[in-house]
């Protein structure tokens, strides 16, 4: 696949992370307004889908797709509309449009703008599907012998997280109060989290409904893009909570994502086969073909990378993960929130959470900002994530967010 050019002069550089052939799709609050309205992005500029659909422009069928500030109005639609209305956009933004003129005074620089959650989230569940990543943790918290559980060979193994602290790329993150118990406490207490950590991971958006089980194929038709993840994490709190019923408050602060929903059809090019399977997976999960995608990734602490991996490290796809979500009869809806769980590869610097790249501490980073185990107050945290075609590329945008310190004790009289 090649560049797409676009009449937007800046679309067309192999720099950009928004080339036509992305069309991502966000939501930005113009100035001196306060309601949200749905948008692409294009080059360094911003498309105002909800005006240009309400002068006309770019009609389907006359639904009303970009009405609510939100693009879930579009997912329920369903994938014939998805890929009607990404064919019209297209042909809108692309060089020697008959609708340049008309479409011109839709765009807005990106830099100055204002950009909202993209994605009314319905619920959050999180996976921990990342092989280097479940062995390093498992290695850390019950030691080597036991470091894969023995369940995760075979399913992708989750947890049901929460909407509600689903955040955009850019808000702060507060460092949390909770009940804390090290190897050497004798009795836990109560305190900030001194182990607040990233987990760099990929967020799959479903976009059709389901009710009842339905196939890894008919999964993968039903998720409608891809964002950025970052699941912040509060290390101490999890290794006193998490037996045995997993993750609780630990990962309950914050989550946040990339203001972009990259699509499926734009990431289409960069498709992989997940990895050679070690135990064959039972019928429901079985691979029926590459799901996986080619999207190198990596880490900021305070604008300096400290760890490179790729979406394609993971064992599961988020097709398998969907599908196994729904085996039991679960509905699933519109805006479900799939996160893949941390994405780390197998060397030292593929690493995607810092528990894992200081080693549970024992090991701590050099950087520039000083030594690092866990994150201090006041460092910005970024994941930065983009698919590399023939002289253009696919991005996210980034996925990021600054910690601030704990607030004083809430229940000190
Ligand atoms: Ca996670």
């Amino acid at each position: 696949m090649t560049l797409l050019r676009s009449w937007v002069e800046t679309a067309n550089s192999a720099q950009t992370p928004f080339p036509l052939n992305n069309l991502p799709y966000g939501a930005y609050i113009p100035e001196g307004e306060e309601n949200p309205r749905c948008c692409v992005a294009i080059g360094d500029q911003l498309f105002d889908v909800h005006a240009a659909e309400a002068d006309g422009l770019v009609d389907i069928d006359r639904l009303s797709i970009a009405g609510t500030g939100v693009w879930n109005g579009l997912m329920e639609y369903g994938p014939q509309i998805w890929a009607a209305f990404r064919t019209r956009l297209t042909k809108i933004l692309a060089e020697g449009s008959a609708d340049q003129e008309a479409a011109a005074k839709y765009l807005h620089p990106l830099e100055s703008a204002r950009l909202s959650m993209p994605v009314t989230v319905a619920e959050y569940t999180d996976f921990y599907a990342g092989r280097h990543h479940a062995t390093n943790v498992g290695t850390m918290f019950r030691g080597a012998e036991n470091a894969l559980p023995p369940n995760w060979l075979h399913i992708p193994i989750g947890y049901n997280g929460r909407a509600s602290s689903v955040l955009l790329s850019g808000t702060d993150i507060r460092r949390p109060w909770g009940q804390l118990k090290g190897p050497n406490d004798a009795a836990p207490r109560w305190a900030p989290s001194q182990r607040f950590d990233i987990e760099l991971e990929m967020g799959a958006i479903v976009g059709q409904p389901s009710d009842g089980p339905i196939s890894v194929d008919q999964a993968n038709a039903n998720i409608f893009g891809y964002v950025l993840l970052n699941d912040w994490s509060a290390r101490d709190i999890q290794a006193w909570e998490y037996q045995p019923l997993g993750p609780f408050q630990a990962k309950a602060t914050a989550t946040s994502i990339s203001p972009w929903i990259v699509t499926k059809a734009a990431l289409e090019p960069f498709r992989c086969d997940t990895p050679a399977r070690e135990k064959e997976l039972l019928p429901h999960l079985r691979d029926t073909g590459p799901m996986l995608y080619d999207i190198p990734l990596s880490v900021t602490l305070n604008g300096e990378t400290i760890a490179r991996t790729n979406y394609n490290e993971l064992y599961y796809s988020a097709a398998q993960q969907l599908a196994h979500h729904t085996i039991s009869g679960c509905p699933m809806r519109v805006g479900d929130l799939l996160g893949s769980g941390t994405i780390s590869g197998p060397e030292r610097g593929n690493r995607g959470s810092l528990l894992e790249l200081s080693w549970g501490g024992k090991e701590p980073l050099e950087t520039k900002s000083g030594q690092r185990s866990f994150i201090e107050d006041g460092d910005t945290l970024a994941l930065h994530g983009a698919a590399y075609g023939d002289g253009y590329q696919i991005g996210f945008g980034d996925c990021v967010g600054t910690l601030l310190p704990a607030l004083d004790d809430p229940f000190k009289g």
